[in-house]
């Protein structure tokens, strides 16, 4: 069974490969990471799963559905991104709530005639959701008044609120310090157990990738050089530059 599948995927920026022949397939439900120093083309694929970036070749399927030529908004897919990209002028319940805004106005414009069917009670979804997460009390903050771990949390309640197929993150645990990066870690884990949604997550990490992972992606030089359960990279690596770079990046 396969949520996700990536065929032979590439990307050049000017003369730089960035992405070679990347192909991988994601099982509904499952934690999979790409982990891979910095510069070796994570943000850059997660950007073209998500549409904001063409690649040149290759093919990306969601379900039964082929992704290539598919605008964002329309991908199903959500993303958190590595500052949580919140709106400062938006109390938390509006973040939260912004999706669901776009969404109804959009089929508003595309199918009037269900106007009234579509007009859901926005605000009880959010505040299921915050009731999930935890966050209730923080629900009219703005997010300048909140901690780092607690901007994860409405970061994570704006991308599940939509019920996507597929949660990209990218190292959105990167801005936190060592001690809030663990606790939130490990709620990002539970979280993405609870909702059971497949999940694509990049880390430059190997301790991170290690912990929160069904499957690891290792990305070297733009190619997927090793795809496995961590236990298995850790006692085969594939290569020596997987192992190199397992071994000394702690
Ligand atoms: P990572 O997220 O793994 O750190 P990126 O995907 O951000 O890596 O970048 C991979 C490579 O592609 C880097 O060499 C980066 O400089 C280059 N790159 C990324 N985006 C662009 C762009 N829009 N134009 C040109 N080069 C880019
Ligand atoms: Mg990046």
């Amino acid at each position: 069974m396969t949520q996700l599948s990536i065929g032979q995927l590439s990307k050049r920026f000017g003369a730089v490969d960035v992405l070679r022949d990347i192909s991988l397939d994601v099982r509904p439900g499952e934690f999979v990471s790409l982990l891979g120093p910095s510069g070796c083309g994570k943000s850059t694929l997660l950007r073209i799963l998500s549409g904001l970036e063409q690649a040149d070749t290759g093919s990306i399927r969601l379900g039964v559905r082929e992704l290539t030529g598919v605008a964002p908004s329309e991908r199903d897919i959500a993303m958190v991104f590595q500052n949580f990209a919140l709106y400062p002028q938006m109390t938390v319940r509006e973040n939260i709530a912004l999706p669901l805004r776009v969404r109804r106005l959009s089929r508003w414009r595309r199918m009037l005639r269900l106007g009234g069917a579509v007009a859901a009670d926005i605000d009880a979804e959010v505040a299921a959701m915050a009731r999930t997460l935890e966050i209730e009390p923080l629900l009219d903050r703005k997010p300048a008044a909140l901690s780092g771990g607690q901007r994860q949390r409405v970061a994570l309640g704006r991308a599940l609120i939509r019920q996507s197929s597929l949660l990209l993150m990218d190292e959105p645990l990167s801005s936190l310090d060592a001690r809030l990066r663990l606790q939130t870690r490990d709620e990002i884990s539970q979280i993405q157990r609870q909702f059971g949604i497949t999940t694509v997550f990049v880390t430059h990490d190997q301790a991170e990738a290690m912990a929160i992972s069904d499957r690891i992606a290792v990305m070297l030089g733009g190619r997927i050089a090793q795809f496995a359960a961590p236990e298995e990279i850790y006692r085969a690596p594939a290569s020596l530059a997987v192992a190199e770079f397992i071994g000394t990046t702690r």
